[in-house]
């Protein structure tokens, strides 16, 4: 439908512009030729005057050679030769001087009795020239003009005839006949240069002189039989058949010159009326080709234009749909972060929770440790008890004898046994202590004091306690939470050598890089394969009831995970298990 539409289109469109141009090349045709037709009569105007000044030139000299004395005397005696003779040098003379083609006189009855070429052998002389109507009019004391071919030269020429008066008066009687013969030959040669067709017709429309040989005695149209007959009789174009001119162009300008209804006539070349034509047409077509050129770009533009603005909304559309989308993404996101929130500030309340919860699972494993601790704390402090009541009572007695050194001695051991029972008594309420404290703690001190709090137990078990502790390393922390890892880990150091043979436990104390670095590895059986995956959940023990929660570890692994430390076990290559406690060494300056 669409395609037999644009066909249709181009269709018409492919006529219009034939039509434009077909259009144009007859418009182009049509100036050109009224030009030429402009241009033709102002060179008729110019030519025309020319002949009509060439034809006037010898109006009157017929007329004055009428009352030449040689002519009259001739006319009135042509029997005297002498006469005669004097009458053609006189005629031969004045052509020469004149520069006309012939003079020659006629008596009456149009016998010629004298010629300026009597010497030439196709010399008027002795022709007779009644049939010419110039003759006739002459004869009748008219002026006879006439345009014909010579019946004896066979040149064509203009005549001119005047009556030669018998006594030199004119009105008076009819003696003879002078005619002029006018060669127009010289005026046609000056046609020859010219592109276009110049033609002189007569009256007739018979055209008799122009610059194209094949158009003289041609008829412009066919000839009716009363002028075929005149010109029969008149012999005007003597041995010449006139034959009618076709296919001349119709394109032509005239102008009437003279006295005998001549037409010059002008045929501008048709060559330049084409040439116009095809100018005009090949202009449209490059107007056309412009105008088409200039049309396609124009739907080009228009369509980029369109196509530009069909993006521009379609972007347009795309940001609104984004922004649209945006909206309800933010809303979207709004209602996730509100959500987010209340979740938060619920976990906010676990984790405080867990806290507080953790706090009191570490103060209990603290007590239970404590608990554990008791039999040796008490033993610790039943010995010192004992020995300061065996020192009281012997100083009693070294009081009694007056010995008052050894009573200052044994008071000297009281004091220092006392002095042992408050710093083991000072050491449990420090560890005893509930709330978290975070300060600076010397982990040397620390690794001491823990040692310090089993010594009695380690002692009561036969097991060595060696420790190995570099002075100055320091973290940040809690010092009764660290001592209560230590602890922890000390006493199941203690537990796994507890049947072993060689019973000796090590605590080392050095740096690790970044690091404080605490190991604590014993010389007992290592951690059995099953049990390294539990080791630090909370409630696993390998114990006996009443002996371990299997709390230690997961306390202990999670105290260090708070002071950003990292507790691991490993056995050890030579036998035993190794625990390795690492804390972040205090930064310079804190
Ligand atoms: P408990 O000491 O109450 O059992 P822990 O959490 O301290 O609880 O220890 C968990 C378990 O890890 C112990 O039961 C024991 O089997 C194992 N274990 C801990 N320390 C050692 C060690 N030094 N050598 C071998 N096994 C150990």
């Amino acid at each position: 439908m669409r395609a037999q539409k644009n066909l249709l289109l181009f269709v018409f469109t492919f006529a219009c512009a034939l039509g434009v141009i077909a259009g144009s090349y007859l418009a182009g045709t049509w100036r050109a030729r009224e030009e030429l037709r402009q241009q033709g009569q102002r060179q008729l105007q110019l030519m025309a005057p020319d002949l009509q000044t060439l034809l006037q030139k010898y109006e009157t000299l017929p007329f004055v050679l009428g009352f030449q004395p040689d002519l009259i005397e001739a006319l009135a005696h042509p029997s005297d030769a002498p006469a005669i003779t004097r009458l053609n040098s006189t005629l031969q003379t004045i052509q020469q001087q004149a520069k006309v083609g012939a003079i020659y006189v006629m008596d009456r009855d149009g016998l010629t009795i004298g010629a300026s070429n009597w010497d030439q052998p196709l010399g008027f002389v002795g022709k007779n020239f009644s049939y010419r109507p110039y003759f006739d009019a002459a004869l009748h004391g008219r002026a006879g003009r006439f345009y014909g071919i010579g019946t004896s030269t066979s040149e064509a020429g203009y005549f001119i005839a005047q009556p030669v008066y018998r006594n030199g008066t004119a009105g008076g009687p009819v003696a003879g006949v002078v005619a002029v013969k006018i060669s127009l030959a010289d005026f046609e040669r000056t046609w020859r240069s010219s592109d276009d067709t110049i033609a002189l017709a007569d009256s007739s429309g018979v055209i008799f002189l122009s610059n194209r040989p094949d158009w003289i005695y041609r008829s412009l149209h066919a000839l009716d039989a009363a002028t075929e007959r005149q010109l029969a009789h008149t012999q005007q174009y003597t041995g010449q058949k006139i034959t009618p001119l076709s296919g001349h162009a119709d394109l032509f300008v005239t102008q009437s010159v003279g006295q005998l209804g001549w037409q010059l006539m002008l045929f501008p070349g048709q060559s330049r009326v084409l040439r116009a034509g095809v100018q005009w047409a090949a202009a449209a077509m490059l107007l056309l080709a412009c105008a088409a050129v200039s049309s396609w770009a124009l739907h080009q533009r228009r369509r980029r234009l369109e196509e530009r603005m069909a993006s521009a909304a379609a972007l347009r559309q795309a940001a609104a749909e984004l922004d649209d989308k945006i909206v309800e993404r933010t809303q979207q996101l709004r209602t996730t972060n509100q959500h987010l929130e209340s979740k938060y500030a619920k976990l906010q309340e676990t984790e405080h929770l867990l806290r507080s919860t953790q706090n009191e699972l570490v103060q209990a494993g603290k007590l239970a440790m404590l608990g554990q601790m008791a039999a040796g704390i008490t033993h610790e402090l039943n010995q010192p008890l004992a020995a300061i009541r065996a020192f009281a009572d012997n100083a009693r007695v070294f009081l009694e004898r007056g010995q008052g050194e050894q009573v200052a001695g044994n008071l000297g051991h009281i004091s220092e046994a006392s002095a042992r029972m408050g710093a083991i008594i000072g050491q449990l309420k420090g560890f005893a202590r509930k709330d978290e404290t975070v300060a600076t703690v010397d982990l040397a001190a620390s690794v001491r004091a823990s040692a310090f709090l089993l010594e009695s137990e380690f002692r009561r078990h036969a097991v060595a306690l060696e420790i190995a502790a570099s002075d100055g390393i320091r973290v940040t922390g809690d010092s009764v939470r660290i001592e209560q890892v230590l602890i922890n880990l000390l006493r199941n150091a203690l537990d796994a050598v507890e049947t072993a043979e060689r019973r000796v436990v090590v605590i080392g104390l050095e740096r690790d890089g970044a690091c404080a670095l605490v190991s604590i590895s014993d010389s007992g059986e290592g951690i059995p394969e099953q049990v390294v995956a539990h080791l630090f959940e909370p409630f696993f023990t390998t114990k006996p009831s009443g002996k371990g929660l299997g709390l230690g570890l997961a306390i202990s692994s999670s105290i260090v995970q708070a002071m950003n430390g990292q507790l691991t076990a490993h056995n050890q290559v030579g036998g035993g298990a190794r625990f390795e406690l690492r804390l972040p060494l205090q930064t310079e300056g804190v």
